[in-house]
């Protein structure tokens, strides 16, 4: 077999992050009353979702820190409406990683493939997620048995798609670049960080977007749109065997 270790991002690619963080915070929002500031749920959903994007893209491209992403994101649907002392964001995002935790949402299959591919391979999580969050999700959700390593950004210091992460990732496996294959649903972090390690990829493409341009002489990637894609590709076994 080509490849040693599998290195997979966690958020969206195994974990339903978008629907377990969405339910998630809608227990907050109600909890909390910001159905006097919004019509609707959707509506401050509408203003959440893309600005906290926006500040994930700001974290991966080095513009902002951890505390500034999490207590923005909270503070931003509601700005000019309530004005939250820094140490009463923090709680209110306590209280929605705790909620986030008790989500156990996984993408389709996730877990069937992973113990398919566990058999042959170690299974090493890669995420930009945080400690206080990931292992909880791992845990909760059933993955951990398929799990070898996991590696975070708390751990390495720098985010995906940063070769620096790639590097710590394939010395705690322990294996060559070539003799590892990255899967994960996010272009900019996970598959952009893997050409500029030198490490193929398999782009999980959750969203159904149209494929980026990429030189396609120096860089390998693959796309699957349903996990079970996996197993014809990296086993004997089909997916019938589902
Ligand atoms: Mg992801």
């Amino acid at each position: 077999m080509k490849y040693k270790s599998l290195l997979f991002d966690l958020d969206d690619t195994l974990w339903a992050t978008f629907d377990n963080n969405k339910a998630s915070l809608h227990r907050l929002y109600n909890e909390e009353g910001w159905g006097s500031y919004y019509a609707t749920f959707e509506d401050y959903f509408a203003v959440y979702f893309p600005h906290q994007e926006q500040l994930w893209d700001d974290y991966r491209k080095g513009y902002i820190s951890k505390e500034p992403l999490l207590l923005d994101r909270l503070r931003y649907p509601l700005r000019g409406r309530v004005s939250w002392s820094d140490q009463q964001v923090k709680l209110l995002n306590q209280r929605f990683m705790q909620y986030v935790q008790q989500q156990t949402g996984l993408i389709p299959y996730a877990l069937e493939v992973l113990a398919e591919l566990h058999r042959d391979y170690t299974i090493c999580i890669v995420s930009n997620g945080f400690e206080e969050t990931q292992y909880g999700k791992i845990n909760g959700s059933g993955l951990a048995p398929y799990i070898d390593k996991v590696i975070l950004v708390d751990h390495v210091g720098v985010p995906k798609p940063a070769t620096e992460f790639f590097d710590y990732a394939l010395k705690a496996v322990g294996c060559s670049r070539q003799e590892a294959l990255l899967i994960g649903d996010s272009w900019p972090s996970d598959i952009i960080g893997a050409f500029n390690s030198g490490i193929d990829s398999i782009w999980y493409n959750l969203w159904q977007v149209p494929m980026p341009d990429y030189d396609q002489q120096s860089h390998s990637v693959l796309e699957i749109r349903d996990l079970r894609e996996l197993l014809p590709l990296l086993t004997q076994s089909t997916a019938s065997s589902l």
